[in-house]
């Protein structure tokens, strides 16, 4: 067998050291931080796991890829009833929308518009060149306007008419409001609205993924950054000074850091390209609070354009387990840009600016006693108009060299959900040939595949 390097230790890149060394490959699988997990890992606040921001694992997950987490985790993984809300033009709308609820929490003049975009939608006939006119195309002018283009510039820092359609076709999955409705439907019963939780946060997926490679022979390396990929004979890997050789390269780490790491470099219209993208940053600000709950919501939605927190929830709400009893945190997630004011801004003054907003929006004064801090550089790839020939540039490139092979959310610079990423990290193993070439006519097949990929939120 042969000699496969594994670059990125988040799900995708877990996923796909697991079973290509159960597939009898010698597997190193490199990480640039200290754990495993990546945006899906978790750590403590206060005696407590928290997650970098709300994360649950969906229903739409694959059955396969399900039934190997439910082998992992056991009884651990836990089958949750969502429970949030939006706040949207000064009320409380349950989330996950349900016929009744909405009916009676939805703003009237706005059920009413609704209602009427939708009667209209057949004579909606302006071109449609925008995420905001994709929206409004679909779903009618009154949920883009009031919902979708506020969100959706808070969530990628730029109006969203700048915003490309594929980014509605990536994010939105509803194209009717009788799509709505009908998800709606669904939701009214109590099962309509379940999600999986794992008992010590969602980073257990990542730790069970982890610890599994371990055993089918990976070699783990944490605080590996890997610095260089040296096309030769060989594939020659430089990480955290030592260098290795192998017979293929399946890489998760960032698409811009992947292009500065290859030796020779790509072509430079794709050095360019890639540095054009921009991907939105965020920090997650996680308040403790000397009381047992909050509320009594797993997460809550902000699409007001005048509060920086675009979701809050509250880790003790997503799971049953032994959290300690007298204390909460929440987490809010703020979009950013790397450096921008919020990014430099203090711990304490990130911590007053949220408990302000969230008082701002209806909720109680958390009084807070502690805020921490974790700040991601990349998040969510933002699809501009402006840059959209750069995009289908990156997204159309393959490394020169047949022995590097590309996959996973920061890889591919895409909004994946995690069983989207697992999806490509079980694919990237299997196009590995028992001699270590790879299957580029299979994984331009599974790569076609994730393109209809459509985020769950
Ligand atoms: C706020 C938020 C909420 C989310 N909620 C959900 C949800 O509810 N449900 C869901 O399914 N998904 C959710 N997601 C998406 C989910 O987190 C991702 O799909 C998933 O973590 C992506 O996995 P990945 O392995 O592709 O990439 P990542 O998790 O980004 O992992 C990449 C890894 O590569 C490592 N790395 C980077 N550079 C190097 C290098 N040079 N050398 C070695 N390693 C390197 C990083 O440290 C990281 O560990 C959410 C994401 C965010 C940001």
């Amino acid at each position: 067998m042969s000699r496969i390097a594994v670059i990125g230790a988040g799900p995708a890149g877990l996923l796909a050291a697991l079973e290509t060394a159960e597939a009898g490959h010698d597997v190193v699988l490199y990480e640039a931080s200290g754990q495993v997990g990546g945006m899906s890992a978790s750590f403590e606040v206060a005696g407590q796991r928290v997650d970098y921001g709300s994360h649950r694992l969906h229903p739409a997950t694959d059955p396969d890829l399900m039934a190997r987490i439910r082998n992992l985790l056991g009884d651990d993984l836990q089958t949750r009833i969502r429970n949030g809300r939006i706040r949207l033009e000064d009320r409380w709308v349950s989330f996950p929308l349900q016929p009744g609820p909405m009916v009676k929490e939805l703003p009237f003049g706005f059920s009413a518009r609704v209602g009427i975009d939708t009667l209209k939608k057949p004579l909606r006939r302006s071109k449609v060149d925008s995420f905001d006119k994709a929206i409004s195309q679909r779903l009618g002018p009154t949920i883009a306007e009031r919902f979708y283009r506020p969100y959706a510039k808070k969530l990628y820092g730029e109006p969203a008419d700048d915003l490309t359609v594929e980014l509605a076709d990536k994010r939105v999955s509803a194209t009717s409001t009788l799509q709505i409705l009908a998800k709606a439907l669904k939701a009214a019963k109590v099962d309509g609205r379940n999600f999986f939780y794992p008992r010590n946060g969602y980073g257990q997926i990542s730790e069970a993924l982890g610890a599994a490679g371990i055993n089918a022979g990976v070699d783990q390396r944490l605080l590996a950054p890997v610095e260089a990929i040296r096309c030769t004979e060989d594939v020659e890997v430089t990480a955290a000074g030592a260098t290795d050789k192998f017979d293929a390269v399946l890489s998760s780490m960032p698409i811009d850091l992947l292009v500065r790491a290859l030796e020779p470099a790509p072509d430079p219209t794709i050095v360019d390209a890639v540095d054009t993208l921009r991907t939105r940053a965020m920090i997650l600000v996680y308040l403790v609070l000397d009381r047992p709950q909050f509320t009594a919501f797993d997460a809550h939605y902000f699409p007001d354009a005048s509060i920086h927190t675009s979701r809050l929830s509250e880790s003790k709400n997503y799971r049953s387990a032994n959290d300690p009893a007298g204390q909460t945190v929440l987490c809010a997630e703020v979009p950013c840009w790397v450096d921008d004011e919020l990014w430099t801004s203090t711990d304490e003054d990130l911590g007053d600016l949220i408990a302000d907003e969230l008082i701002r929006s209806g909720l109680p004064d958390p009084e807070h006693v502690a805020t921490e801090t974790r700040r991601q550089a990349r998040v969510y790839p933002t699809y501009e108009q402006a840059h959209a020939g750069a995009r289908s540039l990156v997204e159309a490139w393959e490394p020169d060299d047949p022995r590097v092979l590309v996959f996973g959310r920061q890889g591919l610079s895409v909004p994946d959900n995690i069983h989207h990423v697992m999806a490509m990290g079980r694919d990237a193993a299997a196009v590995v040939r028992v001699d270590g070439t790879i299957d580029h006519d299979a994984w331009r097949r599974a790569r076609t595949r994730f393109a209809e990929h459509v985020v769950q939120d």
